[in-house]
Formats: structure tokens, sequence, C-alpha cells
């Protein structure tokens, strides 16, 4: 197998990056491009022995990572993001060939986003403080201590933005990574590498190792030296992660699916509805904070429906290179076929397809829209992953809020409504890790983020996150003189 690829002229090195060198292994899979199945290379195929040298490398790493002053570490995370600026284009060509997402938001917004990760979390660390508090004369100090390699494992849907979203902070706090990216999408990945080594981050710092999940995750995830688990993806695959990692009690940071509703009050502006509606069909639908539920209050629901076929139709789907496409292909065959097998179930239980309801060609699915659904079928139930949104009315808020809570996931909601007082009530009772009022995706790294229920565990951002990656300490000290019996 050929150590490189070229990806719309970009070299990309197709083995892992272990330890500051980069390893081939003995076999390889097949990374194929969404928009048109074409086979963009041969990746090496990890499996628990990349694992183990891996985490090994990581291990070796960290106590002079860890060691390593605050300000330097901030210096080095900054210069990879000064590499990401350059690279900008090459990284979002590479990752719209891999993933299929569309062009022109990898380069205005994933990729900038990309870098400003890296700068947030350098800036965040600095500031990073609590004040000293005592007790009887006793200092408490608390220290936020690295904790040790982390195994960050990501999905496909997002590729680099969801992985520096955990590296950046990981590495800020002091940790050392291994990062395993999403079998269908690895490129980005492998860039990452290089431009962390451009940037002079020390050997075993940051290794990323690639193949399928069912190969390598558990050699990753059940390792005693592993310190933090992030994983991002499906529930049933986050049930596997959390059995693994149960034996040694590593801690789990867990961001998982949703099914987040979107709902749509008499009082609100009925056009930002329907764009906020509209919008859910970005990447293809392949987004797990999106709003695939839609809730209308049934007094507009008719005209909601009139204004969102007129807006549906002036999307158009295509080549997610072109600027002129808003949706582009899904991921692989199997993903459509998913989602395919969705679709078709609820039309024959009854659904009915308002816009599309099938397949486009090639890896493309019709954006679509299904109303006639029961509350407890499947596809109201089960994220689908793909550019498919249910349609159901309300008669009241209580009822609007009943329906919107009644999944297992609780990721996100959106709530469209023109009244303040109803606003507030409502987002109160909703079970969501995100709320959005008349807005959609507005996102903070500042702000917590995750979800409730079986949508994730813990939460990241912010604080949030060097409380994850860190092993926070309080150090007690006594005043000078103090004599324990005699004080
Ligand atoms: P999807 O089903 O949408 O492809 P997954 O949750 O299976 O999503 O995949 C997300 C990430 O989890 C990918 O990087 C994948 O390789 C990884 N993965 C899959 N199975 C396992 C596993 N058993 N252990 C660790 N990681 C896994």
């Amino acid at each position: 197998m050929p150590d490189k690829i070229v990806v719309a002229g970009v070299s990309v090195d197709t083995r892992h990056w272990i330890g500051g060198r980069r390893v081939a292994s003995g076999d390889t899979f097949t990374d194929a491009s969404p928009i048109d199945g074409s086979v963009l290379g041969e990746i090496a195929r990890g499996g628990p022995a990349e694992a183990q040298a891996a985490v090994v490398a990581a291990r070796d790493a960290f106590p002079a990572w860890a060691a390593t002053p605050r300000a330097e570490r901030a210096r080095l995370l900054h210069a990879i993001a000064d590499g990401v600026e350059k690279r900008l284009e090459e990284l979002a060509i590479v990752e719209t060939n891999d993933n299929g997402a569309l062009l022109r938001s990898h380069r205005r917004g994933v990729m900038p986003r990309v870098a400003h990760n890296f700068r947030f979390f350098a800036d965040w660390l600095l500031k990073l403080d609590h004040e000293d508090f005592e007790t009887r004369g006793h200092t408490n100090h608390v220290s936020w201590d690295p904790a040790g390699p982390c195994v960050l494992i990501t999905p496909w849907n997002a590729p680099l933005m969801l992985a520096t979203w955990k590296v950046a902070p990981a590495l800020a706090a002091g940790n050392t990574v291994v990062l395993k990216p999403a079998e269908w999408s690895p490129l980005t990945a492998s860039l990452l590498a290089d431009i962390a080594a451009e940037a002079g981050l020390p050997a075993g710092v940051l290794n990323v190792v690639q193949g399928y999940g069912a190969e390598i995750g558990d050699a990753l995830t059940s390792h005693p030296d592993v310190r933090r688990i992030s994983f991002t993806g499906s529930v049933p695959t986050a049930r596997r992660i959390a059995a693994s990692a149960a034996a040694n009690l590593t801690p789990l940071s867990l961001e998982l699916g949703g099914k987040s509703p979107l709902l749509v009050f008499a009082d609100a502006d009925l056009d930002l509805a329907v764009d906020l509606a509209v919008e859910q069909y970005d990447n293809a639908g392949q987004v797990c904070l999106a709003a695939t539920r839609i809730l209308v209050e049934e007094t507009v629901a008719a005209e909601f429906t009139r204004r969102f076929l007129e807006k549906a139709a002036t999307l158009t789907q295509g080549d997610p290179r072109d600027e002129a496409s808003d949706i582009g292909p899904n991921i692989h065959p199997r993903q459509l076929e998913k989602i395919d097998g969705f679709v078709q179930r609820a039309i024959a239980a009854g659904a009915r397809a308002i816009v599309g309801g099938h397949r486009g060609d090639g890896q493309y699915y019709a954006p679509t829209l299904l109303a006639d659904v029961a509350q407890d079928s499947e596809i109201v139930q089960e994220e689908v992953f793909g550019p498919v949104l249910t349609l159901q009315t309300f008669a009241d808020e209580d009822e609007a809020v009943r329906l919107a809570n009644d999944t297992r996931f609780g990721l996100a909601a959106t709530v469209a409504t023109g009244d303040t007082r109803r606003a507030e009530r409502v987002t109160a009772q909703l079970v969501a890790g995100t709320v959005w009022v008349n807005c959609f995706f507005v996102r903070d790294l500042l702000a917590p983020f995750g979800g409730s229920r079986q949508s994730g565990v813990g939460r990241e951002g912010g604080t949030w996150s060097f409380d994850f990656y860190c092993d926070l300490k309080n150090t007690v000290t006594a005043p000078k003189g103090w004599n324990q019996d005699h004080g």
C-alpha cells in the first residue's frame, strides 16, 4: 500500500501517527468518497497492537507534557491553530472529498472553527483558576492537574471539527492523546498529525490511529493506562465503550445521538420558523443536534406547511464542492440503506411523505418531510441521521412540551415563539442539554455542551472541558506554626 495518497491535490499520509513516527499496518481498509463512490485510498487498519503502541507512546510522553508550563502549552496550541489556518483550503477540500459535507461550509464555518478550538482552549487554560479559600485558618487551593493519556473516538459527520473540540482541551489540560477518527472519514485527522508535528508538538503527545472501531476500539478503551475516554457517536457504540471502560472505571464523556424537537407556536414569526425547519437538512441531516421532529401548533400548521414546501423547493441538492449546492450526499451506502429503511417502514406504517420520501441519485437522499406519524412510531422515536424530518401538530403548550420530551433522548430543543413569557415557561420544562429560542446552532465554546438521558453523559465546553480532562485536586495547607492538637 502506498504511504501517501493525493486527494484533490493534497498529499495525505495513510498510516498511523504514533510516538512522532508514521507507522504502517499489515492490513488496510478502503476509504471511498461519498460524492461519487470513488476510492480515495487504502488506509492503515489498526488493531490491538497499534492501540497498545499508541497508548504506550502517550503514556511515555505524558510526564514531560504535563510538566510543560501552561504558557508553553498554550503557545503550541496557537501554533497548531496557525497551521490549520495556513492549510485551511487543503483541510476543507480533503474533508469534503472524504465525508461529502459542503465545501463552502468547510471553508467558511468548519475549518475556521477548528482553528478556534485550539485558540479558545489555549486562552482558557491561561485563565483557569479558582480562588483559594480558608477553613479555620487553613488555605484550600484547587488545582487542575493533568489526568494522563486520553482516548478520543470521533465520528464522521464533522470529522476534524469534532476531533479538535476534544483534542484541544485534552492537550491544553496537559494530557496526551490517542485520537481514533471514524473509518468513513479518516483523512483530516492524519493532516492534523502533520500540522501538530510542524507546530513543534513533542512526539507522543498527539497520536492518531486508524481502523475499524470494532477492531481497534476495545484495546483502546479497556487499556489500564488510559485516564479519560471521550466519545462522540451512536448509543449502541457508547454502550460497548462504557462496558469496556468499566474494567478500569475510566471516566467517560459521551456525546450521543438525538431526536430533538422544533416547537413552532402560533405566535412565532412563521418565516423564521420555516427557515429553522429547513436548516435541519444541513449536512444532509447528519447532525446530532438536528431538530428532526417539527411540532407545530394546529392553528398555523397548514400555513407553516405551505411555506415549508415553498422554501424546501428552493434547495439545491448536488455536488458538495459546488458553491451552489445546499445539500450533499450521505456518507456511505450503508447509511443510505439505513435512512431509506426508516422512511419506507414509516410510509408502510401510514406516514405521508409531503416532501421526498425516496432516494436520489448515487449516494444522495431526497430531503424528506413525513406527516401522519404516531408519537410512539419508530420514525418519531429513533434517530435517522439523514435528511428526514417528521411533522406533528399540538393543541396547546402542555401538549407541545409533552411531545417534545417524549423520547429517550435529550440533546437539544428549539423553540419558535414571539412570546418571551412562553419561551421561559417552555424552556424551563424541556429536557435537553441545549435549548435555542428563535435560533439554531449558535454554539459558544464557553457553554456546556452535552446531552441528557441517552443523548450523553457529562458536559464539555469551557470550564466543563477542563473539569473532565483534569484530575481536580484540593490542597489544604495549615497556617505557619499550626499544631493539630493544640491549634
Ligand atoms: P455510526 O454507527 O454512526 O458509524 P459509531 O458510533 O459506530 O457511529 O462510530 C463512531 C466512532 O466510534 C467511530 O470512530 C468508530 O470507529 C468508533 N467505534 C465503533 N465501534 C467501536 C467500539 N466497539 N469501540 C470503540 N470505538 C468504536
